[in-house]
């Protein structure tokens, strides 16, 4: 494996911030199932003392994130309030309106009623995401009616993943903010991540460099070629990743 890339930032004025699936959790039919990687959740906590942040961003709620953590807490003591979730890509914290709510509601609805079952409508509350991993022949369908339902939805933008595609407010804030946000207050900082939707995080840590930042992309299966080129570091799976992480608090 590589060595983990040494960035001109100390770690008490750094942070480590990693995306979910793909990353910490490897990719999975039904995302509903998603869990850590072995050893993942020990290797982000063993870095709280040492790193001013260290945290989870990710497209799912953070709900779900702290539930996976108490999974893995019940069978070993783990003490975890001190990590930052960041839940749909940083908005949880933000405010909708009950307007955009009812909005993202009924569009779920229409969603679900113009796929098939095959394609696993999730609903999100500030957010749809459109899975067709379990029936890969749906893409064309999924973006067509992406589209279509676009021309009704006007203040809605699409988000394409890994065989999922999310309509989410124009107003959503993307983990390119949330690491320009933690880049005022850090020297510089690891991210981590997999797919389209990081993208965003590593230009923003690339163009604010210096060597303070390391864009760390994790490859699996569908790693989309545009995050391969763009990150300072590859690593294979999450099983690296995992070991890339104790490395940093070694
Ligand atoms: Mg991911």
């Amino acid at each position: 494996m590589q060595q983990p890339r040494n960035i001109k930032a100390e770690p008490n004025q750094a942070f480590v911030v990693s995306d979910f699936d793909g990353t910490l959790s490897p990719i999975v039919s039904d995302p509903r199932s998603a869990v850590f990687e072995e050893g993942a959740i020990e290797a982000l906590l063993s870095l709280l003392d040492r790193y001013k942040t260290v945290g989870i961003l990710s497209g799912r709620s953070s709900d779900f994130i702290k539930s996976q953590i108490d999974r893995c807490s019940q069978k070993k003591e783990l003490n975890a309030k001190k990590l930052k979730i960041y839940g749909f890509y940083g908005n949880e914290e933000l405010t909708y309106d009950s307007d955009v709510l009812n909005l993202v509601a009924s569009m779920a609805d229409e969603l679900k009623h113009l796929l098939p079952d095959s394609v696993y409508v999730e609903y999100k509350f500030i957010s749809v995401t459109l899975h067709y991993r379990n029936d890969e022949s749906q893409f064309n369908n999924v973006k067509a009616i992406s589209d279509t339902i676009l021309l009704k939805y006007t203040d809605f933008e699409c988000l394409e993943g890994k065989k999922s595609i999310e309509i989410v407010p124009k107003t959503f804030k993307n983990k390119g903010d949330v690491i320009r946000d933690l880049l005022k207050t850090h020297q510089g900082g690891y991210y981590l991540g997999d797919d389209l939707g990081d993208l965003q995080a590593f230009r923003v840590l690339k163009t604010n460099s210096n060597g303070t930042t390391c864009a760390v992309g994790v490859k699996s299966l569908d790693t989309p070629n545009e995050v391969v080129e763009t990150v300072d570091l590859l690593l294979e799976g999450t099983k690296e990743a995992v070991t890339f992480l104790r490395e940093l608090g070694a």
